[in-house]
């Protein structure tokens, strides 16, 4: 299996091959078609098993098509924790390195400020947890409205921390003709109603 076969655009395949990595894991190969063929999914794993390059490359050609309108965000991937969002930012761009795209990390203990500008200047992918997220909301500096891909990523460890009635405001103000990509290491109770919820009719990928 190579990653020629995935239907990954030439920029994602040349920053892939620049990273080194020579063939995909099987949450990759599993994942990578089916979020470019626009399915929702619904992807059991844990962190180890390349999930972060699973959803960042296809939406990587998937964001050379299209355009936002008036720059607003084109994706929002939502992660628990700080260091979470912080590592897949710095993922998303080594992967990104020949796309032209602004990147905006959403997290508490960065200023509010430099978020604000960045966002005012315009963005195309948001990184965020979801109680900043929120707080850009509030203050009136967040239009959701652009959103086609929404990752919601480490699901179970939302549910721990209490963040699942952030994620369901959150998963309200985008609209609903989006593309919804899930990701929890284990499926309890709580975490199979938001899934009925939120996801339409998902592709599921257990590794
Ligand atoms: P993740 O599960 O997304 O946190 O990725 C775990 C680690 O695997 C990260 O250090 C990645 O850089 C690495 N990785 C992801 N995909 C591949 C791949 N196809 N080949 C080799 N290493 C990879």
């Amino acid at each position: 299996m190579s990653f020629e076969t995935l239907g990954l655009s030439p920029k994602v395949l040349a920053a892939v091959t620049a990273t080194g990595y020579t063939e995909p894991t099987p949450i990759q190969a599993q994942a990578i078609p089916e979020v470019l063929a626009g399915k929702d999914v619904l992807g059991i794993a844990q962190t180890g098993t390349g999930k972060t390059a699973s959803f960042t490359l296809p939406m990587l050609t998937l964001l050379e098509k299209g355009r936002a309108r008036a720059r607003m965000p084109r994706t929002l991937i939502l992660e628990p924790t700080r260091e979470l969002a912080a590592q897949v930012e710095e993922s998303f761009n080594r992967y990104g390195t020949n796309h032209k795209l602004s990147v905006a990390l959403l997290i508490g203990g960065l200023s509010f400020g430099d978020q604000d500008a960045k966002l005012t200047r315009g963005v195309d992918v948001l990184i965020a947890t979801p109680g900043r997220l929120l707080d850009h909301f509030e203050r009136g500096r967040l239009l959701m409205t652009g959103i086609e891909v929404l990752v919601i990523d480490e699901a179970d460890r939302m549910l721990d921390m209490g963040f699942i009635p952030d994620i369901e405001r959150i998963c309200k103000l985008i609209p609903p003709k989006r593309q919804t990509l899930f990701f929890s290491a284990t499926m309890p109770n709580e975490i199979k109603r938001l899934v009925d919820q939120f996801l339409r009719d998902p592709v599921k990928i257990e590794v």
